[in-house]
């Protein structure tokens, strides 16, 4: 399956805001966005004018890199949010938001999204007590998400769950620090999202 590969911070500093793309690292003074808050690149630095359009396409692509989705599959996303009913900016953020990797990251499990994504792919988690490996499965009102009893011994996931006793999650999901597993009581509403994202910006650049 794709992934990005390049170098993250590149990323937050192409973006101009911090995604925290890196779990810890991003809350210490070792973030570069910190130490170079401008843009990769020779002229980095040079202020530029930007066009509605670039501002647009750099909130897609802000967007994108915070829950890691490739271009196409971004796209993709968009067109399923313009077919639901209600406002298809929010039901974008939604169904990104409910992808399995993201549900992993927000219950506590990880430290980042892309570790999150790692650790579903290595098939550290179930659904409803059966195995799911695919980062983007979108979990659904009900379903029950929880470390496989395989990886319960594994020393990466009892540092994980060491982790998870401290999160507090958003309020459509539910954890049990206990069981080390998590529930979906509700499709997230706008304001459960606290992702920086400008929603209305990613609509108008695919309206044109
Ligand atoms: Fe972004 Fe985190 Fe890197 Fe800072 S450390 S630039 S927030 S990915």
């Amino acid at each position: 399956m794709a992934r990005y590969t390049g170098a993250v911070c590149r990323l937050c500093r192409r973006e101009g805001a911090k995604l925290f793309l890196k779990g810890d690292r991003c809350y210490s003074d070792k973030c570069s966005f910190v130490k170079q808050g401008y843009a990769p690149g020779q002229h980095g630095q040079s202020r530029k004018k930007v066009s509605e359009y670039g501002i647009q396409l750099r909130e897609k692509q802000k967007a994108r890199r915070i829950y890691g989705v490739l271009e196409k599959q971004f796209s993709n996303y968009f067109d399923k949010a313009e077919r639901q009913k209600g406002v298809t900016g929010e039901n974008l953020l939604r169904l990104l938001e409910r992808r399995l990797d993201n549900v992993v990251y927000r219950l506590g499990f990880a430290n980042s999204r892309t570790e999150a994504r790692q650790l579903v792919r290595h098939g550290h988690f179930t659904v409803n007590g059966r195995k799911v490996n695919i980062p983007s499965y979108q979990v659904r009102v009900g379903e029950e998400i929880s470390v496989s009893e395989k990886s319960r011994k594994s020393p990466k996931i009892q540092e994980i769950s060491e982790l998870a006793a401290h999160k507090t999650v958003p309020a459509w999901l539910e954890l049990d620090k206990e069981q080390l597993s998590g529930k979906v009581v509700s499709i997230p509403n706008r304001e459960d999202i606290d992702a920086p994202i400008a929603e209305h910006l990613i609509v108008e650049l695919y309206s044109r």
